[in-house]
């Protein structure tokens, strides 16, 4: 099926009863725009392949935090979370993409990092010895890119309006993007490098052996697959895979929610990758802690596996702990208002409980660490 054929098969079931309305977190988030819902979302979906045409769509598949908490809710059984995600790849591919976007695709496939950032991305992992193994430990560099995107943002709130010629001219010139790598949030790089450091220990303790790629580590791709831009996807993917094989990678040990989505799941659809892919928590004996904790489950996390479970045999959770409910971290790079309100709403919620707050993925915690007493759950094993 082609995607505007996937597009009418998820929309079409709707029946129009709006329940999605009430659990989609960028709805009030936006102050309640309708086309900045769920809801909404379906309806352009719909309004697309019946006049086969594309009318600005960019505001509302682009506002779409991918957190699935709509599904939960549709007596229809309408992902309006894919819809958006096949809206993108229809966008993208029509060249109307937001100009943000394509700037960070266009530097991805060419700097193998979206921000061109790649060699400080290892710089944490400074007098670590690591093991010659065909087991590496894969960052993906998404703790250490936290650092960077909080001072992106700040740069394109100074900029406001100028944002799109800004984008044009890193496209014109992609090496001006390379000015942003001393431009990083340093209170943020040093706890994110402290969290990996403690991931390093924790496996380390556990008895396993595992190398690490360092300055040739690659962002995963995972921008540009959320972004719709899927040839581009496909030649990333089949790009990391080639490296994966001639380092001569057999296991990968990923940190984060988001990289072990794509690469367990995702990657295998488009290019062969048969390596073995792990989440580092499933490899430590757990050994339960004390004290009781407010978790936020990782929205990628809970597609695949009960969280809840998993977690509780590291801590003792608390009972909102289940629920699917985005930080809001996926919008913060084209509607950073927004993602500002869902975090906002998010850690309230979470605050309300009276307990630590712990994150189980880096873009959570560096839009929920909005006091001290959240933390990674790497700062507990
Ligand atoms: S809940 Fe489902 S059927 Fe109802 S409006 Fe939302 S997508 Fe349509
Ligand atoms: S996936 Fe989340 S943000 Fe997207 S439409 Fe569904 S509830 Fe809303």
């Amino acid at each position: 099926m082609n995607e505007m054929e996937l597009l009418i098969q998820e929309a079409g079931k709707c029946v129009n009863c709006g329940f999605c309305e009430s659990v989609c977190p960028t709805l009030p988030a936006s102050s309640f725009i309708a086309s900045i819902g769920a809801r909404g979302r379906v309806d352009i979906a719909k309004f697309v392949y019946k006049n086969g045409t594309v009318i600005d769509p960019s505001t509302s598949f682009y506002s779409c935090v991918d957190c699935y908490a709509c599904v939960a809710v549709c007596p229809a059984g309408v992902n309006a979370g894919k819809v958006s995600e096949i809206g993108r790849q229809i966008v993208a591919k029509s060249g109307n993409a937001p100009e943000v976007a394509k700037m960070i695709v266009q530097i991805t496939m060419l700097y193998k990092n979206p921000l061109a950032v790649r060699e400080m991305c290892a710089k944490w992992a400074t007098g670590i010895d690591f093991d010659k193994s065909s087991t590496i430990l894969y960052t993906g560099n998404m703790y250490q890119l936290m650092a960077y995107l909080k001072s992106f943002s700040r740069v394109r709130k100074m900029i406001g309006s100028y944002d799109a010629k800004f984008a044009r001219l890193i496209r014109e010139r992609p090496s001006l993007i390379r000015a942003l790598s001393r431009m990083y949030d340093r209170k943020m790089m040093d706890q994110m490098s402290i969290y990996l450091r403690n991931i390093v220990n924790a496996l380390k303790k556990a008895g396993i052996k595992f190398g690490y790629l360092g300055e040739e580590e690659p962002y995963p791709g995972t921008f540009i697959y959320d972004l719709g831009f899927m040839d581009d996807f496909v030649s990333y993917a089949q790009y990391v895979s080639n490296l994966f094989r001639e380092h001569g990678v057999e296991r990968i040990i990923t940190v984060d929610p988001h990289t072990y989505e794509l690469l367990k799941y995702i990657y295998p659809r488009y290019v062969k990758f048969d390596f073995d892919v792990v989440y580092y928590l499933e490899l430590i004996e757990p050994k339960k802690l004390e004290g009781r904790y407010a978790v936020h489950t990782p929205c990628h996390f809970s597609r695949y596996f009960d969280f809840t479970s998993f977690i509780s045999k590291f801590i003792d959770v608390s009972p909102d702990t289940g629920q699917t409910k985005c930080c809001g971290g996926p919008d913060e790079l084209l509607f950073p208002q927004i993602s500002e309100n869902i975090s906002q709403r998010r850690f309230s919620e979470l605050k309300a409980e009276g307990l630590p707050i712990i994150t189980a993925c880096p873009i959570c915690y560096a839009n929920l660490a909005k006091d001290d007493t959240v933390y990674d759950i790497s700062a507990l094993i």
